[in-house]
């Protein structure tokens, strides 16, 4: 008899064993159908049989599903990851095994096409019509029709039956596009010429290297690593792009439709459920080419990949904070060693970890150096708000408005920058000074004046903004404290009253649509003034705009976190990038009360290098990433005594170690989210000291009781 160890998407410790039908021929790697107690449940066969269980307990394999079996490359790398991360392997499993529908046979669907529009046509009908204009030919189901358009499905079927869409059969398998290597080649310049041979030659060699591919914004990085992917193509191999908000990038996706001449695969939250199983099914069955996605996408069943790129590689979106939290920036090079290809990072303002990576030598280092076409990085100027400070009520000093005032009046577009959602992150009552707090968490309720509510930024909370004060009951005496993003507008809505304004962050009304558009009318021009959150900061190609505004320049550099200065002077001079990138010339100028801080100064004096090189011997200094390495527990229980009491009996049993030392525990800085109540431990130690193995050693005795919840976070990015 066959017995196989088949490993189920669930938090289990680890694969179980199954015996096989004597009809039954099983491979590691192929999909199972197998009974897990009372339920019947998908796994994958992992390898030969464990042999733990006696043979009278074995359960049978039910049956064997009709998918691709999952490569053995990939196998590798969910333990791999499992043990790096320190979670259950099934766990990981499941991010790869995210799709469910994809693993059944295809059912034959509906899809609606455009017929002739109503005469009464509502908004809600509009953008029906406009999500299948943009389809062209293809069409959508009715659930992603609806879901892709904001509207009910209700919309969707009354527009069907009344004959307005023309349903047709789905086929069970619906090919994407093939793009082509060479549908509309670029003529490279004498600098990117030979980046883009050296990424072509690792592709065409079919080994693991890693690349940094590090050049200022509008150098052309997109432009090379294209040809790498073109020559992942030639090869027949496919290519996976990670990109950070993935959403939002039509900009991107027409650049690569320019290039390949048509667009790529996409993987995201946004994707609709049809969308998402006919995507999954075709990467398996190995007839995707080119993906672009979110972090995910690292997860999906790749049979060959030629080349993995994971462009912003130093966006903190890349790092995935809950269930397992994993870093897709590393992860994907974890991945490129497993399949044996290259990994391309790459950024305009790398990571420190990458940056000493190709420092040392383990990555190979690309240097774009300037922008192409010979358009001049944007001028970094600081303005001293103690020296000269905003009205009383407003944010934009003296120089500020005179230099959006002098961007719009030359016909040029302005951004103003604050990385805050929101009109206040603070409403105060004046008459007995209390202040609106979250009832679930340690946290200030923001104001959103255009909704009219107040809202908690860690758990969603919502309340209409009061009109009397909960506490005292005077009306009248609640003011706003601070700005957000909507007070800048109405900021500015007043001073510049005929000039057009457009906000972007990301809880604007109509979601992602409704950005995305947003975005593309920028592009185009429709907008003089642009407000906007970190969204603006990524990747988006804006020709008009000239001048950018940093409207709190110290707002991330408070909080004292090991990677505050790294992710300001990032977030800074990719915002700044954004000025400047055709013909104009660009200009920044960031508001600050500590224009002598090294991160200021270095943006100021745009010497990137030193910045880095300044903070890198810091880090050095104190063992601390990437010279040393860290990790995260965090502890929660709905009651703070018997959170307490765990931490102080987990902080008893720490085993003894040479060179790892545990701080903590602490309460968290934010000490209460969804009325959890939370605290940590920050593990520190050399590089060469296995976190793993000293966690494992600790946490072996460790039974949770209660509502108490653990998690290990290895190389901790978030600190809260
Ligand atoms: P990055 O990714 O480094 O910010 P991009 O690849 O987006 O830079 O290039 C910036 C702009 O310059 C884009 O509009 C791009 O089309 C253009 N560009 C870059 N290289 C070339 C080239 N060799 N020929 C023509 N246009 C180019
Ligand atoms: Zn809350």
């Amino acid at each position: 008899m066959q017995v196989v160890a088949v490993l189920i998407p669930l938090g289990l410790p680890g694969p179980y064993d199954y015996a096989v039908p004597s009809d039954m021929r099983l491979q590691p790697g192929d999909f199972v159908r197998v009974p897990l107690g009372p339920r019947r449940v998908n796994g994958v066969v992992w390898g030969p049989a464990l042999g733990d269980t006696p043979q009278a307990k074995l359960k049978s394999v039910q049956n064997r599903l009709d998918v691709p079996p999952l490569a053995a490359h990939l196998r590798k790398f969910i333990d791999w990851v499992a043990s790096y991360v320190m979670s259950p392997p099934g766990l990981v499993l499941r991010q790869v095994m995210r799709v469910p529908a994809a693993l059944e046979p295809a059912k034959p669907m509906t899809a609606y096409r455009a017929g002739p529009p109503p005469e009464r046509m509502t908004a809600a009908r509009q953008r029906v019509f406009d999500v299948l204009a943009e389809l062209g030919a293809q069409g959508l189901t009715s659930a992603d029709l609806a879901r892709q358009a904001g509207v009910s499905a209700s919309v969707v079927k009354t527009l069907a039956e009344a004959g307005h869409l023309l349903a047709y059969d789905l086929p069970g398998h619906v090919a994407f596009d093939q793009p082509a290597a060479n549908a509309g080649k670029t003529d490279l310049s004498a600098l990117q010429k030979p980046v883009a041979e050296a990424l072509t030659a690792a592709v065409t060699a079919q080994s693991f290297s890693v690349h940094l591919l590090d050049g200022v914004t509008g150098a052309g990085k997109t432009e090379v690593y294209f040809e790498a992917i073109a020559a992942a193509l030639e090869s027949g191999r496919q290519a996976l792009i990670l990109l950070p908000e993935i959403s939002l990038t039509a900009q991107f996706l027409d650049r690569f439709e320019a290039r390949f001449g048509c667009q790529p695969a996409m993987w995201h939250s946004g994707l609709g459920p049809a969308e998402r199983r006919r995507t999954w099914r075709e990467v398996a069955e190995d007839r995707i080419s080119v993906l672009v996605g979110a972090r995910s996408a690292l997860f999906l069943p790749w049979r060959d990949l030629g080349v993995i790129i994971v462009d912003e590689e130093h966006d903190g979106g890349f790092k995935q904070e809950d269930g397992v939290i994993y870093n897709a920036r590393d992860m994907a090079v974890v991945r490129g060693q497993f399949v044996n290809c290259p990994v391309i990072l790459a950024s305009a303002t790398p990571s420190l970890e990458s940056y000493v990576n190709a420092q040392q030598k383990r990555y190979v280092h690309h240097r774009l150096p300037s922008r192409h076409g010979g358009a001049a990085l944007p001028d970094m100027q600081l303005v001293d708000m103690r020296a000269s400070p905003p009205p009383r009520g407003q944010w934009l000093v003296p120089e500020m408005v005179t230099a959006v005032e002098q961007a719009v009046e030359r016909g040029e577009q302005a951004l103003l920058f604050l990385n805050r959602r929101g009109y206040a992150p603070l409403t105060l009552c004046r008459a007995c000074g209390h202040r609106y707090a979250c009832d679930a968490c340690d946290a200030w309720m923001v104001e959103h004046r255009f909704r009219q509510q107040l809202q908690c930024h860690h758990c969603g909370n919502q309340r209409p903004v009061p009109q009397i004060c909960d506490a005292c009951g005077e009306a009248d005496k609640l003011a706003a404290c601070g700005p957000g993003v909507e007070r800048i507008t109405e900021e500015v809505i007043h001073r510049f009253p005929h000039a057009r304004t457009a906000i972007l962050s990301s809880d604007m009304a109509g979601g992602t649509a409704a950005m995305r558009e947003t975005i593309q009318q920028i592009a185009e021009g429709a907008a003089d003034i642009i407000i906007g959150t970190q969204i603006v900061a990524k990747g988006h190609h804006f020709p008009k705009l000239s001048f950018v505004g940093v409207v709190d320049a110290d707002l991330g550099l408070g909080n004292g976190d090991l990677r505050a200065a790294e992710r300001t002077y990032q977030l800074l001079s990719q915002v700044a990038g954004r000025a400047g990138r055709a013909a104009v010339r660009g200009h920044a100028m960031l508001q600050t009360h500590m224009p002598d801080h090294p991160v200021l100064q270095a943006l100021a004096a745009g010497d990137r290098d030193a910045f880095f090189e300044r903070e890198t011997m810091a880090r050095q200094i104190a063992a601390m990433p990437p010279f040393g390495r860290l990790a995260a527990l965090i502890i929660s229980a709905r009651d703070q005594q018997e959170a307490l009491n765990f931490v102080r009996a987990l902080a008893r049993q720490i085993p003894p170690h040479p060179e790892i030392v545990v701080l903590g525990p602490a309460p968290a800085p934010i000490a209460r989210i969804r009325d959890r109540f939370r605290f940590r431990f920050l593990l520190k130690g050399p590089k060469t000291a296995s976190m793993q193995g000293f966690i494992d050693q600790w946490l072996a005795p460790v039974k949770l009781r209660g509502s108490l919840r653990l998690s290990v976070d290895i190389d901790p990015y978030s600190f809260l």
